[in-house]
């Protein structure tokens, strides 16, 4: 479905010259997969989903989605971007229904159809709450819902757990685990979260620190439905060796 070829970002500022985030970057994922990216903090991933999003321009490469160009092209697929996007000044329903108004949906209906899928997100008494009287995890629900509602067949996901505390954070992995089985989404997902990468995703690409390139594939052969008791099991270890070792470049 999503093909990256040979992507390469290069960023100029007067201050520090040529900067490449991101060299010659090839990666593809599947219709129904969960892919994940892991690498270390100013690798290029952000930048990787934004070229992606089509909000920035490759500085060379191309990316097609089901066999067309999308470089530099917005609104080809849903994307959550690493900070918080609800509107201080928007309930959680009026947050959520942006992108139906996007799309030209009217109020009403809009708010009908998100009102639907509140349940499944956990935030069906929390429709007319105001985003900061939401937990850290309700609020990044809420993000989910929002870009879920883009109706796009791929979502891009930029560290949506990063800055939930550890048992918040496996809340949400099992409820992303659930609703996943429900939506059937192709997603791609940016993390520095080993564990977090290997028991979400189907396959998952290392990448090493800047000038981001692929160091290594890894396949998670663990079935599905995924459980979080999975992440003792000696599979889930020897995956996390693998990866582990293509950080320190082992391998
Ligand atoms: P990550 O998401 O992996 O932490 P980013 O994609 O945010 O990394 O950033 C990669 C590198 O590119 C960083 O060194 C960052 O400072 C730089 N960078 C990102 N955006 C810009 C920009 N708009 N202008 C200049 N440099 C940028
Ligand atoms: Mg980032």
């Amino acid at each position: 479905m999503l093909e990256v070829k040979n992507v390469t970002k290069v960023f100029y500022s007067e201050q520090y010259g040529n900067l490449t985030a991101l060299e010659n970057v090839s990666l593809f994922v599947e219709k129904g997969e969960f892919v994940s990216i892991i690498g270390p903090s100013g690798c290029g991933k952000s930048t990787l989903l934004e070229m992606i999003a089509g909000l920035l321009k490759p500085t060379s490469g191309d990316i097609c989605l089901n066999g067309q160009s999308i470089t530099g092209k917005k609104g080809a697929v849903a994307y959550m971007p690493q900070k918080d996007v609800l509107f201080p000044w928007r309930t959680i329903i009026e947050n959520v229904t942006i992108p139906l108004e996007i799309q030209g949906v009217k109020k009403a209906r809009a708010r009908q159809e998100a009102l639907a899928l509140l349940p499944i997100f956990g935030l069906e008494k929390f429709a007319d709450h105001y985003p900061d009287m939401l937990s850290g995890g309700m609020r990044q629900r809420a993000n989910f819902l929002r870009t879920f509602l883009f109706r796009k067949e791929l979502m891009l996901l930029d560290e949506p757990f990063g800055k939930l505390d550890a048992l918040t954070k496996m809340q949400m992995h099992k409820w992303l685990l659930t609703i996943l089985e429900q939506l059937k989404q192709t997603v791609l997902l940016v993390t520095h979260d080993i564990e977090e990468a290997i028991l979400l995703s189907d396959r998952i690409y290392v990448f090493s620190p800047r000038p981001g390139t692929i160091k290594g594939e890894v396949i998670v052969p663990l079935n599905r439905p995924r459980t979080q008791e999975m992440i003792t099991s000696s599979t889930f270890i020897e995956i996390k060796k693998t990866i582990i070792e293509f950080i320190k470049g082992l391998t």
